[in-house]
């Protein structure tokens, strides 16, 4: 049999009208706002805060991954499918992807194989627009920043060199990190320096996930927190009346979309920051319109738990009450043996030596996840160069741990390869009867939250703190903003913040060189070692083998 790629797959189906996939969510087809035939906005009033706290929210996050990606986005929708096999009204809610790794290296975010959301190059591209949205939105506020900077009449004084606010592009474009603006003359604004981050690290974007309606959504927007006056007094975006404006952009950009997976399920994807410079997960309103009109909500955290599985649990579910009954841990064969010490050409070759070695992390995230008092299911995500030695080795170590470790055949079989999954998410489901606790408590000091999650949670000795990030510190305590959430950026690729240092690194200190603060989001971004909030192509970028036809037939996007 020839073997399909994930776009061929998607382009294979063909797709039911998102009326009938709303109808199984009980959405009369007057509520929907139609993009075409796939794809509909889903009105905010379907929210039902009382059937919120009757539903059931699944967290799917990973161990520390390899840069291709240890499927958490393909288990997510896997699972949802078998849910809904196995008799269960499951509804997946995931983020929308961004158009860097789209055309870098990663590729798209619909899923892969047999479990997929369609249509996928529409999800993977342009969507409904909520990215440009976004984008235009927080891209207004950095043109009145330098409209205010050149202003005659209501000059704030800001002094140029401590604006924090930076423009955003979905791109990955590493030339535009640090640039020069407002050259040519007086007509042309006011020289300084400025910069890009990629939108999934947009403040606008955080705002936008944490917001739970278009009230909080302004607040939030009007308390970005933009820079200082030459005599130190901080402006934010409501000293520009930016926050209306900024809000009037993204009036169709809060409302969640609706589409459906390969087996015709339904799928929320809304939002989409990374989960390394940004806290990773989908908007709090789409996770909460899921739970409203869905018996269970299988969702996405991000890179590794240490991440985005982290933010998710301390950041979203204390600041929106939500109670997750269960975390799917995705486990690979191919990053277990990473983590043992495989080099990059030995990643696909079985090697029980290697896994043995590198179980470590997935150990190291098991603990984790139960400190948050929750309890984890491990999915082996199997791929065909996977030994059956190797994944029995799983099985039994985790069972050593009583962690449930269930083969995940979601990418090969759709639904038909994940209801052992889903029948293991059933049953810790429904023996949960505890509240989740997260790990640290928001009024704690800035100081102290950012050393419990280095701890407890990447396992450092102790954190260091720049002379920089010590300033930074001393700023947020003046402005503050001590009882925000913490937003770690940090490598993906270690618990620490060395990227080098695969398995369960001991012995480490972890150091804080600066610290951002996003004032609207309500968070506080450590940013560990040398992390860029805009991503540079790869040498051959993944835009390289696209094509469309004269027909106007995609190929190529993964
Ligand atoms: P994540 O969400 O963890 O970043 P994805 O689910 O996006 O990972 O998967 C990353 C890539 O790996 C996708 O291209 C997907 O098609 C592929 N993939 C996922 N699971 C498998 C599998 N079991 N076998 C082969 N390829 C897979
Ligand atoms: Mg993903």
């Amino acid at each position: 049999m020839k073997h399909l790629s994930d776009i061929e797959i998607a382009q294979g189906k063909e797709l039911i009208h998102i009326k009938e996939i709303g109808a199984k969510l009980g959405i009369k087809e007057d509520d929907l706002e139609l993009y075409g035939k796939y794809k509909a906005k889903l009105p905010l009033h379907l929210i039902d805060e009382e059937k919120i706290k009757l539903n059931n929210l699944v967290l799917v996050t990973a161990i520390t991954p390899t840069p291709a990606g240890e499927g958490k986005t393909t288990v997510s929708i896997g699972l949802t499918e078998g849910l809904n096999k196995i008799g269960k009204q499951a509804t997946a809610v995931l983020r929308e992807p961004s158009l860097g790794p789209v055309f870098g290296i990663k590729g798209g975010a619909a899923g892969g194989g047999y479990s997929q959301v369609v249509p996928m190059e529409d999800i993977n591209l342009h969507f409904t627009g909520d990215f440009n949205a976004i984008e235009k939105a927080n891209n207004l506020l950095s043109a009145l920043i330098d409209n205010n900077l050149q202003s005659k009449c209501c000059n704030f004084n800001l002094d140029p060199r401590a604006i924090f606010w930076k423009r955003v592009i979905d791109m990955n474009d590493r030339s535009l990190r640090k640039i020069t603006i407002g050259l040519g003359g007086t007509a042309n604004g006011i020289p300084r320096e400025d910069g890009f981050n990629i939108t999934p690290a947009s403040e606008v974007m955080a705002i936008l996930c944490m917001a739970t309606n278009f009230k909080d959504l302004k607040e939030r927007l009007g308390d970005i927190f933009v820079g200082f006056t030459f005599d130190k007094k901080p402006i934010f975006a409501r000293d520009l009346k930016a926050e209306n404006a900024m809000a009037i952009l993204l009036k169709d950009a809060i409302k969640p979309n609706l589409v459906q997976t390969l087996e015709e399920n339904p799928a929320i994807i809304h939002g989409g920051p990374f989960a390394n410079i940004a806290q990773g997960t989908n908007t709090i309103i789409a996770t909460k319109m899921g739970l409203s009109l869905s018996n269970y909500v299988i969702t996405e955290a991000g890179f590794g738990a240490d991440l985005g599985a982290e933010k998710f649990l301390n950041i979203k579910c204390v600041a929106a009450d939500l109670n997750p009954k269960a975390v799917v841990l995705v486990a690979t064969i191919r990053a277990l043996r990473h983590h043992g010490g495989a080099k990059k050409e030995e990643l696909n070759n079985p090697n029980i030596d290697f896994v043995k070695a590198g179980f470590c992390n997935l150990e190291k995230h098991i603990e984790n996840i139960r400190k948050f008092n929750i309890e984890p299911v491990v999915a082996i995500n199997t791929f065909i160069t996977d030994s059956h030695n190797e994944i029995e080795f799983i099985i039994e170590k985790c069972e050593e741990l009583n962690v449930q470790a269930v083969v995940s055949k979601g990418w090969e079989k759709g639904g038909n390869g994940t209801k052992k999954l889903a029948q293991a998410v059933v049953n810790v489901v429904e023996a949960t009867t505890t509240q989740f606790k997260p790990i640290y408590n928001w009024n704690s000091p800035v100081k102290e939250k950012i050393e419990k999650i280095a701890k407890e949670i990447y396992g450092a000795d102790a954190v260091d703190f720049d002379k920089k990030a010590k300033l930074n510190l001393k700023r947020i305590d003046r402005l503050g903003f001590n009882d925000f959430a913490i937003c770690m950026a940090k490598t993906q690729k270690s618990f620490s913040d060395n990227e080098f240092l695969v398995g369960r690194p001991k012995d480490f200190v972890v150091t804080v060189r600066e610290i951002e603060i996003a004032a609207g989001a309500r968070f506080i971004i450590p940013i560990l070692g040398q992390m860029m909030r805009m991503p540079g192509l790869p040498g051959v970028p993944a835009s390289e083998g696209m094509t469309i036809d004269d027909d106007g037939v995609i190929s190529g996007l993964s």
